[in-house]
């Protein structure tokens, strides 16, 4: 016999799943059930786990490129690679609006410099 954490009554133990504290019926309520039913469980790609980090890095870059202007044009430079981490996690995720604005930089910054 064991005590559930959610109703407080003693029940035999094949009412428990191995190791939990809340025995089977309270855990499946119409509501969790609904909940589950809801949530779809996925884990992230390894490419997808990479461009995160990428992303991270370079959204760092963009931050400091508008401070970097007025030296020498070292922000534009930075936009440029800030842009390019940026691009696989927006592409990954299939953030359009973000992928147009990165390619914008690219372009926009690009010709800044090239031009
Ligand atoms: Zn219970």
């Amino acid at each position: 016999m064991k005590k559930c954490n959610i109703c407080n009554q003693p029940k035999p133990n094949f009412r428990f799943k191995k190791g939990k504290k809340t025995c089977k019926s309270c855990e499946r309520t119409w509501y969790n059930s609904l909940l589950r039913w809801m949530v779809k469980e996925r884990k992230l790609t390894p490419a997808e786990r990479l461009g995160n980090r990428l992303g991270y890095m370079g959204s760092a870059f963009i931050m400091s490129s508008p401070y970097l202007l007025p030296y020498d044009n070292i922000g534009a430079y930075t936009y440029l690679v800030g842009a390019i981490l940026s691009l696989p996690q927006v592409w990954l995720a299939k953030q359009w609006n973000l992928v147009i604005i990165n390619f914008n930089l690219l372009i926009g910054y690009g010709l800044y410099l090239f031009a």
